[in-house]
């Protein structure tokens, strides 16, 4: 479904992403760990083209997206990305939030977009809150919202970056919840997270990324309790 190759990414001097080579297959739950400044957050922005990469390619069904004439409006309706700061539009309701893309973008008239919003408000506790606004929320609430927005678009990839991490402990299970149940949707994900146990549990694959190098790839099996490279075993041990 997706392939990056001798991916790079330079700001300036400083190079980001060095050579990043990967490959997420339909229905594939792919988790990426490292520590901060490692490139993570990069790679996601450059797999949705909110960065364009300095070299390299990303192949989506084995079209490159980074030629001059790939249709990036349609890819990006297409990859679907919740954020940590949840990103809503805070003058819109929580309803509204979940349409606005799906009738603008994806052209659905008003009464499909309000019924896929309140099927997908509904699967992560928010449907009670489809007339409240933002800030009115919770973190951990707005978060769900978030996921709510995303999957109403359905995407044929969510990308996650560091979803829970702005929020207090006890809103983060809600919303690892909602991820789970997605994943056990069969909805391909690409999750940047510090939640170990969870990447553990419903990850795929794990990359393990440390100053803009994959250092270590593999199942999330062969990451977490047979980490091969000493890298991976020193960050992991910080996480235990
Ligand atoms: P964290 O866990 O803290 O979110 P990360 O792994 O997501 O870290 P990135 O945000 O991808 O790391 O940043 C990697 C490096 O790239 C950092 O050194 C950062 O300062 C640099 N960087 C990121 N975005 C830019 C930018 N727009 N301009 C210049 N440098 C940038
Ligand atoms: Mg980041």
């Amino acid at each position: 479904l997706l392939e990056v190759q001798h991916l790079e990414k330079t700001f300036g001097e400083h190079q980001v992403l060095k050579d990043i080579n990967l490959q997420v297959e339909p229905g594939e739950v792919l988790s990426i760990i490292g520590s901060s400044g490692s490139g993570k957050s990069t790679l996601l922005r450059c797999i949705n083209l909110l960065e364009q990469p300095t070299n390299g390619v990303i192949q989506f069904h084995g079209e490159n997206i980074l030629t001059p004439k790939f249709d990036v409006a349609t890819y990006r309706a297409k990859v679907g990305m919740v954020f940590q700061s949840f990103n809503l539009f805070n003058n819109l309701n929580v309803l509204q939030n979940c349409t606005v893309g799906q009738t603008t973008v994806l052209h659905r008239d008003a009464i499909t977009a309000k019924k896929i919003a309140l099927e997908q408000l509904e699967k992560v506790g928010m449907a009670p809150y489809v007339n409240a606004k933002p800030a009115q929320l919770s973190g951990g609430q707005m978060q769900r919202v978030g996921i709510a927005r995303a999957v109403s678009m359905s995407p044929e990839i969510l990308l996650f970056d560091e979803p829970t991490s702005a929020l207090d402990p006890e809103m983060v299970d809600d919303v690892l919840d909602s991820m789970r149940a997605l994943a056990h949707t069969g909805l391909t994900m690409i999750l940047v997270t510090h939640e170990m146990a969870f990447a553990r549990d419903i990850s795929d694959h794990v990359v393990f990324m440390d100053q803009g190098v994959i250092a270590e790839e593999g199942t999330a099996e062969q990451i977490f309790s047979h980490p091969q490279e000493e890298r991976t075993q020193a960050f992991l041990k910080r996480y235990l």
